[in-house]
């Protein structure tokens, strides 16, 4: 569990007050933005925000308009339209090249991870607007951003609109005034490329083994997977990210469904003929996950939009994007492997694995908004043909559905076949669950336990 860092009301006006800073980091300028140099950047000029789930629609509109006041002519803004429940959609645009350059994110409420890259984007452009490669992109570029689609669906953090619509299957239709929005939008700018941020699901593994940290899709505009000098870009600009992702993530970058959908926005945006990159950030270990996927499209968007603006993108190699490893889903968040199950119902132990899924979620304790991962038994068995994050070995452990225990802490269970646990340990079961060594008959200590939810930030 980590400890619970709450962003006090100080501390978040402080945040805000970040934004003040008009330019001047302090550091030299920058010559390159290469990835080292990316990472340096947003380590130093990050908005510090907390996780991504906490950017509400409210916080997103302030942080703009704050954007907007201190950067002097450099960002002009804009509605586009209004969500179900009247909340406002904001484009933001910077330089003036001739090269369009559209990236929307959030059109699925629940995936915020390329919002809070957006944010962290624009700040380090009006840090570092007169060092030469920033200067080269708002030269060479017409930057559009639309950070939150889908205001509606981040305050429930759910991934539809308030009609229950996925916007994302509604390109046709085109039956919400989200989509609605973003297609008057393609239309008004024809940018030449669009980029299409997601966060995708945590059982998604790039090949059999490896997490799929990001995806990546040259998206495609019909069944027969047709190539033009339109997708030749995409492709390339997925190459020019692989090979800046994979600088930070080794092997645990992949390519993203190719299947034509031709109900969804990015496949019908390439139709149009705006080329669409898909990025959508996945799975990754450890305490920082949420952070390191904030940095990690940090680094995948400037180093792309950086590629674009000085023309490297033409020399980037389409087979880098060609052979990536697909997205399966052969991965879980974490998997204790060879324990004895204690099913809790009365049926007796028996040897197996657990595996363990975990999704963010938001929730509003005493007024305050609260992100946590929450996990949750998604099989039981033999799961040898998966990987996990988190890989436990508990041979010679029992696992048993936690009744508070603390690791270190001895427990006596008489006879397992009569153990009524207090909830049953099945699948879909949401309960902490400890692992107990045997010491003597009867007698157990707690060497871990996982939670069923940890605290990831509070507002
Ligand atoms: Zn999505």
């Amino acid at each position: 569990m980590v400890p619970r860092r709450r962003l006090s009301i100080p501390a978040a006006c402080l945040a805000a007050l970040c934004l003040l800073v008009p330019r001047a980091s302090g550091a030299a300028q920058v010559g390159t933005l290469d990835v080292p140099t990316i990472t340096r950047l947003w380590r130093a000029e990050r908005l510090h925000d907390g996780p991504p789930a906490l950017m509400t629609h409210a916080r997103l509109v302030e942080r703009l308009d704050a954007l907007v006041k201190e950067g002097g002519g450099l960002f002009r803004i804009e509605p586009i339209g209004r969500s179900v429940e009247g909340r406002s959609i904001t484009h933001l645009w910077f330089g003036s090249g001739p090269t369009g350059v559209l990236l929307w994110s959030q059109m699925h409420g629940n995936e915020a991870t390329a919002t809070s890259a957006l944010l962290d984007i624009l700040r380090i452009v009006a840090l570092h607007r007169d060092d030469p490669p920033v200067r080269r992109l708002l030269e060479r570029l017409t930057i559009h951003v639309v950070p939150m689609l889908n205001p509606d669906g981040a305050e429930r953090w759910q991934r539809r609109n308030a009609q229950g619509i996925d916007i994302n299957r509604d390109a046709l239709l085109l039956q919400s005034p989200e989509g609605r929005a973003l297609k008057a939008l393609r239309d008004r700018l024809q940018p030449a490329l669009g980029f299409n941020l997601h966060n995708e699901n945590w059982r998604t593994s790039a090949g059999k083994t490896r997490p799929a940290t990001i995806s990546l899709l040259a998206v495609a505009f019909d069944d027969a997977d047709t190539e033009t000098p339109g997708r030749l870009l995409a492709k390339r600009t997925c190459a020019v990210i692989r090979q800046a992702v994979e600088t930070l993530v080794p092997g645990q970058v992949a390519r993203y469904d190719e299947d034509f959908e031709e109900r969804a926005f990015g496949d019908n945006i390439t139709k149009w003929g705006t080329p669409v990159v898909l990025i959508e950030s996945g799975p990754v270990a450890g305490e920082h996950a949420d952070s390191e996927l904030v940095e990690l499209n940090v680094v995948a968007i400037l180093r792309a939009l950086d590629a674009l603006a000085s023309g490297q993108v033409e020399a980037a190699d389409p087979r880098a994007y060609a052979s990536l490893p697909i997205n399966t889903s052969k991965l879980y968040t974490a998997i204790v492997r060879h324990a004895s199950i204690v099913p809790g119902t009365g049926v007796a132990p028996f040897l197996g694995d657990l595996a363990i899924d975990s999704t963010r979620a938001v929730r509003t304790a005493g007024g305050a908004r609260e992100a946590l991962q929450a996990f949750r038994v998604a099989d039981l068995g033999d799961m040898r043909v998966f990987s996990a994050l988190d890989d436990v070995d508990a041979a010679g452990l029992f696992a048993v559905a936690s009744r508070g225990w603390k690791p270190g802490e001895t427990v006596e269970i008489a006879d397992w076949a009569a153990f009524r646990s207090w909830r049953p340990l099945e699948v879909g079961a949401v309960t902490d669950i400890a692992l107990l060594r045997p010491d003597a008959p009867g007698r157990y200590t707690v060497v871990r336990v996982i939670p069923a939810q940890r605290m990831l930030g509070a507002e």
